[in-house]
């Protein structure tokens, strides 16, 4: 599950901390980024799709992204908007998302369901908020392989990775 990771530049001191993956509030989460897509707080193109396409879903699991302009990161929620594509399984209600946080019979769509019952419609066009460029999006698959490599965007040098790499689920 979820993974905290701290990488830092020698050179300027710059630091990192990403949070990755799901987080024991899932659930909570999935249904606070719909019902803020929902309101358009979102942007328009996530609000429509949700309004066209009702059985639509989210990627609601946090990645890294990076501004391809000027090299900033930051932590978001991937967003990646999802079809079925095929017939989904009748939920269980009684299925606990964990055993301290159960969330019986919440309407969430889990980021592993995505990969096994959907297709991607659509990606969440994310915007710096240092210079309003387009980011990309680091996957945390993405991540783990290219962590040693990643520049500061400050001054360029390569991050270094902090030993404390924490579960926080
Ligand atoms: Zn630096
Ligand atoms: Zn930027």
């Amino acid at each position: 599950m979820g993974k905290v990771y701290k990488l830092y530049c020698d050179n300027c001191g710059y630091e990192l901390e990403a949070t990755l993956g799901v987080g024991f509030l899932f659930p909570r989460v999935y249904k606070e980024t719909l019902d803020e897509a929902r309101d358009g707080k979102l942007g328009d193109r996530i609000q429509t799709f949700l309004r066209e396409h009702p059985d639509g879903a989210i990627d609601c699991s946090l990645v890294l992204a990076q501004c391809i302009y000027c090299g900033q990161y930051e932590t978001v929620h991937d967003l990646t908007m999802y079809l079925p594509k095929k017939k989904l399984p009748t939920k269980d209600p009684n299925q606990r998302w964990s055993i301290a946080m159960p969330f019986c019979g919440a309407d969430y769509v889990a980021p592993w369901d995505l990969r096994e019952y959907y297709k991607a419609f659509a990606a969440y066009p994310h915007t710096c908020k240092h210079c309003g460029g387009d980011m990309k999006l680091i996957t945390e698959k993405t991540f783990e392989r290219r962590r040693h490599s990643l520049k500061c965007p400050n001054c360029r040098s390569k991050l270094n990775e902090g030993l404390d790499v924490i579960l926080w689920d």
